[in-house]
């Protein structure tokens, strides 16, 4: 079988948070906090607009992009931001992991180089080994900031096709600060080199002030930015994200998406636009409710005695256990069977998370304060 299985496919393994979701079905009383998906139920007017769309036969493919009335609310989303992308620098796709996925292949050739930050999401380094590049880590900070010394230095050594940057960003809840994007800014003005970013949980971003890479004018040529809807408008099983860049790039990424896909599902297409329409509050609503997660778990773990940075966007928490002088599989393996608690080893996110759990607060309150009067008594036990 062997022989028969691509070598690049070979290469690559489930993804580690896969992985441990399936060992919780062996333990029926365990808590999960595990998946990256909200909790909250679609909004009622983005169901109704779907089963609208189905009810007027809007079910045909749409043109590959994606229908412009979305495109256009992207983009007037986006400008909220300060990111400016047209309707027609912008593709419609299956969840932002076929935008990902679309805009590596549009990238690289075998053995390019590209800059993947480490901890970060799993499906980076996974998707450009399917397309055979190279990938190059950079490390990060205790707080999961940028690393720029080392960054400079890996881009005038290795000369990398692209970096990928991620924030706000699972798993450490990281965000990227005003000062960081402007250092951002002149590494990828002054070097040959092009910034993927992946924007999955701007709307989640604890602070008033938002910050991008792909909000800088100047460097429009060098930028592609991905994003998506199943964190925003909690549709994770609906499949919908987009990707937005320049004509030049986005030529070669509809070329990709349009023989991977054809085009995004057309109701869910007009779900999400309905989603601009009418459903920010319920984004808000569900934004100041991670707020509040994450304040209750962050205290708990800090009186615990944890060391942790306080997340400030998405809805994941990536404290240290360092001190418990165990690999993190080791840790959340024992948490499992031990305490009935499931989160995800940081070694799922890369080297660099190793050290790290990755626990989700896209559950409900009284799941984290069970699991965190769990844990309590857990690390008790271990000292
Ligand atoms: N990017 C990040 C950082 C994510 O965490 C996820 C999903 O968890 C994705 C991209 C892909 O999201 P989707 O394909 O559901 O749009």
């Amino acid at each position: 079988m062997d022989n028969t299985i691509s070598r690049n496919v070979q290469n690559i393994e489930i993804s580690g948070i896969r992985k441990f979701f399936n060992k919780v079905i062996n333990y029926p009383n365990a808590i999960s906090l595990t998946l990256g998906q909200p909790d909250f139920n679609v909004p009622d007017k983005i169901k109704k607009a779907m089963i609208e769309a189905i009810n007027e036969n809007k079910t045909t493919y749409t043109s590959n992009a994606g229908i412009v009335e979305l495109r256009e609310g992207i983009s007037n989303y986006l400008k909220t931001q300060n990111i400016n992308y047209d309707k027609d620098e912008i593709c419609i796709t299956v969840g932002g992991s076929e935008g990902l996925m679309d805009v590596f292949a549009a990238l690289l050739n075998p053995s390019d180089k590209i800059l993947i930050p480490t901890p970060a999401y799993p499906a980076y380094e996974s998707c450009v080994k399917l397309i055979g590049g190279e990938i190059i880590n950079y490390s990060l900070n205790s707080d999961f900031s940028i690393n720029f010394e080392e960054l400079k230095s890996l881009i005038s050594k290795e000369k990398p096709k692209a970096i990928v940057v991620s924030y706000p960003c699972n798993p450490t809840g990281a965000i990227l600060s005003r000062e960081d994007n402007n250092k951002l800014h002149e590494i990828i003005k002054d070097n040959e080199i092009v910034a993927i970013t992946d924007e999955m949980y701007s709307s989640l971003c604890f602070e008033d002030q938002y910050y991008s890479i792909a909000q800088f004018d100047d460097i429009r040529d060098k930028v592609i930015a991905v994003g998506g809807f199943s964190k925003m408008f909690s549709m994770t099983g609906l499949r919908i994200g987009y990707v937005c860049a320049v004509e030049g790039f986005m030529n070669a990424i509809m070329k990709v998406h349009q023989y991977n896909v054809s085009c995004a599902p057309s109701i869910v297409q007009w779900a999400a636009c309905e989603g601009f329409k009418s459903c920010m509050e319920d984004v808000e609503y569900m934004r100041k409710e991670f707020i509040k997660r994450r304040d209750y778990l962050y205290n708990r773990f800090i009186k615990m005695g944890f060391e942790s940075n306080v997340p400030m966007g998405a809805f994941y928490m990536f404290p240290s256990i360092k001190k418990f002088n165990m690999k993190s599989d080791e840790f959340c393996e024992r948490l499992l069977k031990e305490a009935g608690v499931a989160v995800v080893p940081g070694s799922a996110f890369g080297v660099g998370g190793e050290g790290h759990m990755r626990i989700s607060y896209a559950y409900s309150m009284e799941q984290l304060k069970e699991a965190s009067d769990r844990i309590e008594s857990f690390v008790k036990n271990l000292k």
